[in-house]
This record gives structure tokens, C-alpha cells and sequence, in this order.
């Protein structure tokens, strides 16, 4: 059983999510955006143990732990998509335009692609390219408990902005409509900011998606 706590962080208040296996303990943070110590203390405090740090995508808001958390705790830094590489090398001019206090540098040990898996203890997501908001976001699924993490692909009521560079609003409906609304709408999806949803719900009333 994957087991998860969504843990806002940042001024965007963006959905970190704690997620582990029941049987081991093994833990994931799924974008650690910001509010390094709070963040080990859920995982402390809830006696698990890290064993990665899954990225959707690029953006400082939902990376911005992962340069001091990878190696303070020594665990790989998994994701997002490579084309997402210039906006992690840019990470320092993200902290301008955003207007973050600095953070460290980090490259991710493995870049993710359509069709490729992670596994958290014995439990496995599922990753799907869904680019638009940036060219290598991906999505995490988790099939059997019909569970997803969306980072800002998708959100109650609304979808990811496209004005960024590398952006693209058509590619982005295009990903939601054919990729990931597709694989059902019993999931419920944790977007990255916001209250949570189901591809069902937001295929009948996201007003982006008519
Ligand atoms: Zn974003």
C-alpha cells in the first residue's frame, strides 16, 4: 500500500507530496519545492526512511529543497523529463523571476521518459510525459490504489499556465485530453497547488477542457 501526506510548502503553497510503502517504510518526497526542515521532520517523525526525490518538472517552486535535500540525505534525485534540463540549470535566475531566496544547484541522477517506471519500496508509479506547462513535465500514477500526481498539468478547475518559455497551451490540452484523462476517470489526482480532484470530475466541469 502507498501511503501519502500532501505538505504545502513555499509562498505558492505548492503540494509537496510525502508518499511510502506500508511494508518497508521507504519514503519519496514528490517535489520538494521549498522548507527543507519541515520536510525531514514528516519524515521523521513518521519513522520512514528516504529513498528519492520525484520531480515533475522544472520549476523552482516544486524543486527548490531538492539541492539541499539530495545531499543531506544522500538519495537520488529522479525526473523530471531531460527537456526540462534548462529550466533546473537556469534554477538561479528562477529564483529572481519568482523572488526566492537563493538555493543550491542540483542535477537529477535520471531523467524520465514516457513508459518508464519508479519504485518506492514495493510499490511502483507509473511516469507519463505530459508536456505543455514545460516541454518534460511528467506525471506520477499509481494504477492500483487509481491514484496520480500531476504537478501544474492539471488542477480543480483549471490547467497549468503555458506562458513560460517552451510552453505551449494546444500541446498542453493535448496531453491532458489524450494522455491523461484517458487512464480513467476513477483517479484522483493531487494537482500542484490547490485542492485535490478526479480526471471524471474535471473532464465534466474544468471549463479548459470543453
Ligand atoms: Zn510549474
Amino acid at each position: 500500500m502507498l501511503n501519502r501526506v500532501t505538505l504545502p510548502v513555499t509562498p505558492f503553497a505548492q503540494n509537496c507530496s510525502l508518499v511510502w510503502c506500508s511494508d518497508t517504510k521507504q519514503a519519496a518526497l514528490i517535489d520538494p519545492g521549498g522548507e527543507t526542515e519541515r520536510l525531514l521532520a514528516a519524515i521523521a517523525e513518521r519513522g520512514l526512511t528516504l529513498a528519492s526525490i520525484l520531480l515533475t518538472h522544472g520549476h523552482l517552486d516544486h524543486v527548490g529543497a531538492t539541492g539541499e535535500l539530495s545531499p543531506q540525505t544522500g538519495v537520488p534525485v529522479i525526473g523530471p523529463g531531460v527537456d526540462d534540463a534548462f529550466w533546473i540549470e537556469g534554477l538561479a535566475q528562477q529564483v529572481q523571476m519568482f523572488g526566492f531566496d537563493p538555493v543550491p544547484a542540483f542535477t537529477p541522477d535520471r531523467w524520465l521518459k514516457q513508459g518508464d517506471s519508479v519504485t518506492v519500496g514495493n510499490e511502483t508509479l507509473d511516469v507519463v510525459h505530459c508536456p505543455g506547462h514545460t516541454p518534460g513535465h511528467v506525471v506520477f500514477v499509481h494504477e492500483a490504489q487509481r491514484l496520480a500526481f500531476v504537478g501544474d498539468v492539471l488542477f480543480n478547475g483549471g490547467v497549468g499556465r503555458s506562458d513560460f518559455p517552451r510552453g505551449d497551451h494546444a500541446t498542453l490540452i493535448d496531453a491532458i485530453l489524450n494522455t491523461l484523462l484517458p487512464l480513467g476517470d476513477d483517479i484522483t489526482f493531487v494537482p500542484g497547488h490547490g485542492p485535490e480532484s478526479t480526471f471524471g470530475h474535471e473532464r465534466l466541469h474544468n471549463p479548459y477542457l470543453r
